[in-house]
């Protein structure tokens, strides 16, 4: 029998792909340092539930989310290891957190005022980690006064503060000297709260690109994303390790005709055939995560050759120029990976579109269903 995808329209996810990157990943890590594997964001679009018991698989320490509906999604899938919810939950759903063992960022008064009141209620203690800021001004208790923050921590017990961290904002410049800025004072920061008597037994510093790149970051704990997907963190960390790209983004030629010379294509004609054609229209389009910036802005792979998407992207489908060549209706279409000996890369795609390539995986839509390998 032949297995059809439910629609014509799909992205393939090489779970052996994303084992075999954290493997290679670990290897380049300091001694006793564990990976915590961030499958935020439907694993940056992967498949959250699949990608978390490949990661598991393959070594990983734990998972990192950022909201309460991505842990529960992994505990109600039967997972069972640790989950840190990289952001604080909603304070109103602190129960919630509790009751699905789950480890939430703690950064504010309000915040650690809810998790002790759930912990209080449930008569039982709450494990949490203090988000330090340390420079990135998003997310954070200032590492400059932390010691208001352990105050308050003390006065809150069954709050037990397992773990510290804090994230970079340059992370992906190796060079840069502000990493060590806040490598320094995240350690003053772990030291005052040490001086009151909290003792975080995990403290972790490191994304993707500081795993790679930054040994004195490794600390307890890196957490990884995009690497382990495959995907490099920037150029600065290119070929560090082994990476195999997981996603790749197909179709289904969904129409193919020939189009005669002086017609145009798409809405608003912008492309127009100079002679003669074959047009294939590929059922999958801006609604997609296919952006519209990438009308006339884009190259696919079909028969194991690259031809030139053409004319505006559509919110369902796009079309492609195959000049004199032929396809037929049902032809597999490669839009992001390999075909025959030609590849398209996520960071094609990003460059085109002015962005990264964590953006483009991460909106591939729902719509999409993902069908998993290896
Ligand atoms: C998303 C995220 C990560 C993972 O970053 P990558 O660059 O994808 O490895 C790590 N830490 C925090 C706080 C994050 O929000």
């Amino acid at each position: 029998m032949i297995a059809r995808a439910p629609r014509p329209a799909w992205a393939e996810v090489d779970l052996g792909a994303i084992r075999a990157n954290l493997v290679n990943i670990a290897t380049g890590l300091n001694h006793g340092t564990r990976i915590m594997a961030v499958v935020k964001a439907n694993a940056y679009g992967h498949g959250d539930v699949e990608v978390a018991r490949a990661a598991l698989e393959a070594g990983a320490a734990g998972l990192g989310v950022v909201l309460l509906e991505e842990g529960i999604r992994l505990r109600e899938a039967g997972i069972g290891a640790p989950v840190l919810l990289m952001q604080e939950p909603a304070y109103d759903r602190a129960a919630e957190v509790l009751a699905r063992d789950l480890t939430p960022a703690v950064f504010t008064i309000a915040g650690l005022e809810a998790l002790g009141a759930a912990a209080a209620r449930a008569g039982s203690p709450i494990r949490a980690h203090v988000k330090i800021d340390t420079g990135l001004n998003r997310l954070g208790w200032p590492s400059d006064r932390i010691d208001e923050f352990a105050l308050a921590l003390r006065a809150h017990p069954l709050v037990e503060i397992e773990g510290a961290f804090t994230h970079f904002a340059f992370a992906d410049e190796p060079d840069h000297p502000f990493i060590s800025v806040q490598l320094s004072r995240f350690a003053a920061a772990v030291d005052e709260l040490r001086a009151h008597g909290i003792e975080p037994r995990l403290l972790h510093a490191g994304n993707s690109a500081a795993s790679l790149t930054r040994p004195d970051a490794h600390f307890d704990m890196v957490r990884v994303g995009i690497a382990m997907y495959g995907l490099s963190p920037g150029p600065k960390c290119d070929g560090i390790v082994a990476l195999r790209p997981a996603l790749t983004l197909k179709a289904r030629a969904a129409m193919v005709k020939r189009v005669r010379g002086g017609e145009a294509v798409s809405y608003g004609h912008r492309y127009r055939l100079k002679r003669d054609a074959t047009i294939v229209t590929i059922p999958l389009g801006y609604a997609d995560g296919w952006p519209r910036g990438l009308s006339s802005n884009a190259d696919v792979l079909i028969g194991g050759r690259r031809y030139p998407a053409v004319g505006t992207v559509c919110m369902d489908s796009f079309m492609a120029d195959l000049g004199d060549d032929e396809c037929e209706v049902g032809d597999e279409i490669v839009l992001i990976g390999e075909q025959g000996g030609e590849r398209i890369g996520v960071e094609a795609v990003a460059a085109a579109t002015g962005t990264i390539n964590y953006e483009v995986v991460t909106r591939v839509s729902p719509r999409i269903p993902r069908v998993f390998r290896g």
